[in-house]
């Protein structure tokens, strides 16, 4: 048996560190054992996925050396590797189930199942499909579809008993069957969900190994039920704990940067990126903490994995980073990795297009330009503070446009300007008087380039960050704020 493992992004956001820690330890137990490793692409929430996401995570997988056998970029003996164009694939599959009675369709409409879901938060009854429509005769089902009522196809669940999944380090771990529910393989447009596709690929993929995210333990007995029923041996399943900041709490993109974009805009190398997250699922020889991904390859085994939460502990990922910048780089290498980080030709251009018009004397070029070439700043509240403003309006300004930052889906100046007009609008004042803080955020200072501008050549990842630091001198935001600006 080729040993064979997988990583399964879903393009839907920033490529996330801890898809690189799931990326790492599937490629090192594929090489490892002389298999191979693939990169599929789950898109089937079309609302969601774009092709930018797409190539970001694939781009950031590259950038950190993780490269895969297959995928949808290089091909390879099972492909499509992108779930969109395997839609026929999945139809068939879905027609197996249903002719031998372990799928069936549901004809329910949204309302009758939102009515059924309040009536079992009522009775504290957990959220699951009450299975009505296993019920509907061949007659029934043959007139609704003659009427073109849509439908669903959901999965067929054991009414009672324990479904027994079997993790490589939690080992026998059991889950009754009256705790799943009767889930949704294929949507009423004809695209698979999640659970369908997942199954059918690794199947066809010839997956022989799933390292994934703890959150899917709860959805294994869902697919190894569709193993069974297609009578497919399943993949052995390990599931990860999730990355966890110092305090235990869980990495995520509203407290803490968690795109690999941030650390790379911030300045980190790659190779230190990943040997940091290596220490996290590899024992490294003794002594040493410096590994590269042929040593973290030949030193992985599954006992190192630990099933405590690993900690992201961006101390410790300064102290590595700066020890490649000194150990692992001469003089040429170094500069060679300054200027591919910021002062690549296009990049520099553009930031002297902007500087020329405003400066006196070349060396005004320091101080206005230095927060083009730095990760947070420094600025405190009463530099954001402005007379048209309180600081509640400020707050909101702030959070609306981190929002809409986040929702664009180009990053360019006229968008960016279009999110600061809407948010000036909110919080009913002029746009100037919105930028003003946005610049200090932004640019450290009231007066600087153009703001559209700087924003769009420090990029997303960056702005997040000083957003979030002007959010948090101002004292952060409630929850119940959150609530209130979200409508
Ligand atoms: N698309 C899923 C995700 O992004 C993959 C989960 C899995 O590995 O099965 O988390």
């Amino acid at each position: 048996m080729t040993v064979r493992t997988r990583i399964a992004p879903s393009p839907t956001g920033d490529p996330h560190v801890g898809t690189a820690y799931v990326a790492l330890i599937n490629y090192c137990f594929a090489k490892k054992n002389g298999g191979k490793f693939v990169l599929r692409i789950e898109d089937t929430d079309r609302a969601r996925s774009t092709r930018e996401s797409e190539a970001a995570i694939l781009d950031s997988l590259d950038w950190m050396g993780l490269s895969w056998d297959e995928g949808p970029d290089v091909g390879g003996p099972h492909g499509p590797y992108r779930q969109s164009e395997r839609s026929e694939i999945y139809r068939e599959h879905v027609k197996k189930l249903l002719d031998a009675g372990n799928a069936f369709k549901c004809f329910c409409t949204p309302q009758r199942l939102e009515e059924m879901r309040a009536a079992q938060r009522a009775s504290k009854l957990p959220s699951r499909y009450d299975g009505l429509c296993t019920s509907l005769s061949a007659e029934a089902i043959a007139k609704n579809e003659a009427q073109g009522v849509p439908y669903v196809v959901r999965l067929k669940v054991p009414a009672e008993g324990v479904c027994v999944v079997h993790d490589m380090k939690r080992g026998a771990i059991e889950i009754e069957w009256s705790s799943v529910d009767m889930q949704v393989l294929m949507k009423s447009d004809g695209m698979p969900t999640y659970h369908l596709a997942n199954v059918v690929d690794d199947h066809l993929m010839e997956i022989t190994h799933v390292f994934r995210g703890e959150e899917w333990l709860s959805s294994a007995p869902k697919h190894l039920l569709l193993y069974k029923y297609f009578g497919w041996e399943p993949p052995q399943l390990l599931h990860l704990p999730l990355l966890r900041n110092p305090d235990k709490s869980k990495l995520s993109k509203r407290k803490n940067p968690t795109s690999i974009l941030f650390y790379k805009a911030l300045g980190y190398l790659p190779d230190a990126l990943l040997n940091f997250l290596g220490l996290l699922c590899v024992m490294p020889p003794a002594g040493e903490e410096m590994m590269d991904l042929a040593l973290m390859t030949d030193r992985f085994t599954i006992e190192h994995v630990s099933l405590g939460g690993p900690v992201f502990d961006v101390a410790k990922l300064d102290w590595l980073n700066g020890r490649y910048i000194r150990e692992r780089n001469d003089l040429d290498g170094f500069l060679a990795k300054v200027q591919a980080w910021g002062l690549d030709p296009v990049r520099l251009r553009r930031i002297a297009a902007l500087a020329q018009p405003r400066i006196e004397r070349l060396s005004d070029l320091g101080p206005l330009l230095a927060f083009f070439f730095s990760g947070r700043l420094d600025v405190t509240a009463e530099e954001l503070r402005s007379s048209k403003l309180d600081d509640a309006a400020l707050r909101k300004a702030l959070q609306l446009a981190t929002w809409g930052f986040d929702a664009l889906s180009s990053w360019e100046t006229g968008e960016i300007e279009a999110v600061l007009k809407g948010v000036a609008a909110a919080v009913d004042v002029k746009l100037r008087d919105v930028t003003r803080p946005f610049y200090v955020a932004i640019t450290g200072s009231a007066t600087s380039v153009p703001l559209y501008d700087a924003i769009e050549i420090l990029g997303r990842d960056i702005v997040r960050e000083r957003l979030r630091h002007a959010l948090k001198v101002l004292g952060g935001v409630t929850s119940s704020e959150l609530k209130e600006w979200q409508k």
